[in-house]
């Protein structure tokens, strides 16, 4: 680009170093692997440009050289590849759940290296939860301070993504009044960090994981555990909505007669539907076998054990998550629906109940069309949340 085309269009030449740059990473980014020829052709910049910003993407630590073994490249031999360099650069998440939350480092390719979960007790209050999640996050800060590109923050809904605020957390300590992630920013005022939701999140993984090479137009992720949440993936893009609360599956109501919810409405799937009503379903019948309480873990071992009274009862569960996906399939015609979180592993037979009830309640053109998947047993949310950070930041 000519000097004063570049000026025309406002741009300086540090701008425009800065965009070959980002458009270079994100090559490499998505490519996962490609060689320097493929960047030229891809990106349309020249060979010597891409030479040079490449090397000072190694030179920071962004990038490294791999080889592309035989078949990798266009000429079928063996050559120089680039990827994006696992260190030393690092991305902080915390996971807020209901009963507990989780902090974890990542390197920039996405391992986790490092986790810990900390139990959020009953009575705790938003400032203690605060208090704890800073506490955790700073034993982490001191592995990765030097070399740390932001921190991402996944939460419950109904979250408000654009605005940043939790709008309800159902059986939990109230939320609403307290401004978790502009807490978290005046805290650590010198990390950039991003908030999203963690259904948003989650599905943002499976689209980078499946979604890109199933060519899914429309990509129903089913957020089943502790709440239940889903994320839609149109054409690529996570759906957000007008105030960023879209795809809130778990306050869509399967009783006009049932409990009231905190959200204002009736008989919300979620009441029905979360491990939590789960375990409390269960716990009748476990008080007979064990003084203490039943855990989810437990469950997920007697559903595949076969114990009756928990295959009852997950069965059921499994029912009622059909009806809300019914009304959701009903509404956005997916060809790509991922049952994820806790729930998945519950596995292939969970899944198949499910399927048998949709069968029967959707139009079979619609029912056929649709291919269903349980979410692999890797922590969504957590990779959804890295990748929303590098792209913030790096891309
Ligand atoms: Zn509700």
């Amino acid at each position: 680009m000519m000097l004063s085309e570049m000026r025309s269009r406002g741009l300086t030449v540090k701008s425009v170093q800065e965009f070959n740059r980002r458009v270079i990473l994100r090559l490499i980014y998505e490519k996962k692997l490609c060689s320097r020829t493929e960047i030229v052709e891809s990106s349309s910049l020249d060979a010597s440009t891409v030479t040079r910003v490449v090397q000072q993407l190694v030179d920071d630590g962004f990038v490294e050289e791999s080889i592309l073994q035989k078949g990798e490249n266009q000429r079928g031999r063996r050559s120089i590849g680039l990827r994006i360099a696992a260190d030393p650069h690092r991305v902080l998440v915390v996971r807020l759940q209901r009963l507990n939350f989780q902090v974890a480092m990542l390197d920039l390719r996405g391992s986790i290296l490092k986790s810990a979960e900390v139990q959020i007790k009953p009575i705790s209050t938003a400032e203690n939860i605060f208090e704890q999640i800073v506490e955790s996050l700073n034993s982490f800060l001191d592995l990765c301070k030097e070399n740390l590109l932001g921190i991402g923050v996944t939460l419950p809904g109904p979250f408000l993504e654009d605005s940043e605020r939790i709008a309800l957390i159902t059986e939990t300590t109230d939320w609403r009044q307290f401004d978790l992630i502009q807490r978290l920013r005046v805290h650590y005022q010198q990390i950039p960090v991003y908030s999203k939701h963690d259904a948003k999140a989650a599905a943002l993984a499976v689209w980078i994981s499946q979604g890109l090479d199933s060519n899914s137009k429309v990509t129903l992720y089913l957020s089943a555990g502790q709440g239940i949440g889903s994320g839609l993936v149109l054409s690529g893009e996570v759906f957000r909505g007008s105030l960023g609360t879209a795809g809130e599956i778990g306050h869509t109501s399967i009783d006009l007669n049932g409990p009231l919810c905190k959200c204002g409405n009736r008989g919300c799937l979620e009441i029905y539907s979360s491990s939590l009503a789960l375990l409390r379903n269960l716990e009748v019948n476990w008080q007979e076998i064990s003084s203490r309480s039943i855990s989810f873990e437990e469950v997920v071992v007697a559903y595949h054990e076969q114990q009756p009274v928990v295959v009852k009862e997950v069965e059921i569960v499994a029912k009622y998550l059909a009806q809300g996906l019914i009304n959701c399939i009903n509404l956005i015609n997916p060809d790509l629906i991922v049952i994820g979180d806790e729930y998945a592993r519950f596995g292939e037979r969970f899944l198949n109940i499910i399927k048998s009830h949709l069968q029967t309640s959707t139009l079979p053109s619609v029912f056929k069309n649709i291919n269903f998947q349980l979410a692999p047993q890797t922590d969504l949310v957590i990779n959804g949340s890295f990748h929303h950070v590098i792209q913030s930041e790096l891309l």
